[in-house]
């Protein structure tokens, strides 16, 4: 696979690692710059109970310096299970003979979409299988995204759509921009490239450097928000984490500027497919944890994002570890959001989720462990994508900014749609962030507060 030297990586899997370097590397990450693969693979590295310890301290204090409190929600919309290609893994997998297929119409989309506004949702991740012809692709991926724009609920639209569809080519790629999409994802799956052939045996995904150079070709289309993940299961993690490391020194090589997110989805048991029972790579929750604490200090300034496939309990450990966005309330079959039906027969979802929270209740489990639950979309709106948000979230400053936006958008959710519980936890969480903001930021605060309670909403 291009850009990935697997000779490299294999020989920093088992590299050795002392007490003394750990340190040495921790006292490192309060620069707040990105660890070399050596660094990266001592972290990975580590066994010893007590050293995780320390990874997980350093870990959540470089997510507190850079992201503060907040944690951002979303929600996914599957807008297609039609699938072309044939992925060992997946539900939708055009072999996948059981599932039923279904491809909402624009209706249906901005339906869905009216109900996750009721329900308070303001960014969405829309996500979708692959046809086999791009251009079909492209167009209704865009037509969708308008679609969601579009819908509005007493006023309320959504903020953000980002997608994790097909790989397009530049071109098509600039239509998917133009439509106003926020983060383009798509994930490798495995960086290990026998491992990526032999689950990947049909259809355009088929060809790992293809998938690969989508990512350039986003940049180069202009598309300033790339998130890059990997399906952890697949391979060892060790080896995703580091080859998922080279792949960001590639593109900051090339475009000045790194992924603004990272995915990590982990393999979950779909129907018509035991590959979840049978794979060779299960990752433990332990290592899931470390994992994810070395990426935060791996790349401190890009976004870890954690799906419903975790369990609430996981999720809400690994939000003090370095999970910075995280997904509420997901359905992952087109039309999910209420029952869908075609040709009499209920449709299938992609694979199983273990968080079955509403937003209410993955919101409230925030405010109770002193999180703020965030909805904004400030720095979309106001162009600080790319390196303008590099820029700022590199020295942390992204912090201050953020904590005023993320306060006046858990404001709108309080008033609009929290119950009377989490609203008086909410408001005493909001009275316990204002104590570290300094005067000026209480006068612009207070100033929207008031708009709010007049009914201005989305300053
Ligand atoms: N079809 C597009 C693709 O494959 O890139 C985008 C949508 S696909 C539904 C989104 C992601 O779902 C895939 O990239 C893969 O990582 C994940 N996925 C597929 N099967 C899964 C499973 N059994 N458990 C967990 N995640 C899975
Ligand atoms: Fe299709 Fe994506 Fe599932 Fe593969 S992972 S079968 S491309 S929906």
């Amino acid at each position: 696979m291009k850009h990935i030297d697997e000779k490299t990586i294999n020989s920093l899997i088992n590299i050795k690692v002392y007490p003394r370097e750990i340190d040495e590397i921790l006292e490192k990450t309060k620069l707040l710059k990105r660890l070399s693969l050596e660094d990266c693979a001592k972290l990975l590295a580590v066994a010893d109970a007590k050293l995780l310890k320390k990874i997980y301290k350093a870990a959540a204090r470089v997510k507190n310096i850079i992201y503060g409190k907040r944690v951002v929600l979303f929600v996914p919309l599957y807008i297609s299970n039609v699938c072309a290609n044939t992925c060992l893994y997946c539900g939708f997998s055009v072999n996948n003979k059981l599932t039923v297929r279904k491809k909402l119409s624009l209706e249906e989309i901005k339906k869905q979409t009216e109900i996750l506004l009721k329900r308070g949702h303001k960014r969405i991740l829309m996500v979708a299988g692959e046809t086999a012809s791009s251009d079909e692709n492209v167009n209704y991926y865009i037509d969708a995204v308008k679609a969601i724009y579009a819908a509005d609920y007493k006023g309320s639209k959504i903020k953000r759509v980002n997608v994790n569809v097909a790989p397009l080519s530049v071109e098509q790629f600039k239509k998917l921009k133009d439509a106003g999409i926020g983060t383009y994802q798509l994930f490798q799956e495995t960086y290990h490239d026998a491992t990526y052939r032999k689950l990947h045996v049909a259809g355009a995904k088929s060809e790992p450097d293809n998938r690969l150079d989508a990512i350039d070709r986003a940049f180069e289309a202009g598309i300033d928000d790339v998130g890059i993940g990997t399906l952890f299961g697949l391979y060892d993690y060790r080896f995703e984490v580091l080859a998922m490391l080279m792949h960001i020194e590639y593109l900051e090589k090339k475009f000045g500027i790194g992924p603004h997110t990272i995915s990590m989805p982990r393999i979950e048991p779909a129907q018509g497919t035991n590959y979840a029972d049978h794979g060779e790579y299960p990752l433990t929750d332990e290592n899931f944890k470390k994992l994810v604490a070395v990426l935060r200090l791996s790349v401190p300034y890009t976004g870890i994002i954690m799906s419903t496939r975790e369990t609430s309990e996981m999720r809400d450990e690994l939000v003090n570890l370095g999970v910075s966005q995280i997904s509420a309330e997901s359905r992952v079959t087109p039309g999910g959001y209420e029952e869908v039906v075609q040709d009499n027969k209920t449709v299938e979802k992609q694979f199983s989720l273990n968080d079955q929270r509403s937003l209410t209740e993955i919101t409230s489990s925030l405010i109770l462990q002193g999180l703020i639950p965030s909805f904004c979309a400030a720095c979309y709106r106001k162009n600080r994508t790319g390196e303008h948000f590099m820029d700022l979230a590199k020295p942390g400053d992204i912090k201050h900014m953020c904590d005023i936006n993320a306060l006046v958008t858990l404001k709108e959710y309080l008033e609009d749609f929290a119950e009377p519980e989490v609203k008086k936890a909410g408001y005493k969480l909001i009275e316990e962030a204002k104590k570290n903001l300094d005067a000026e930021a209480i006068k612009t605060l207070e100033k929207m507060f008031k708009n709010i309670d007049a009914g201005i909403r989305d300053e």
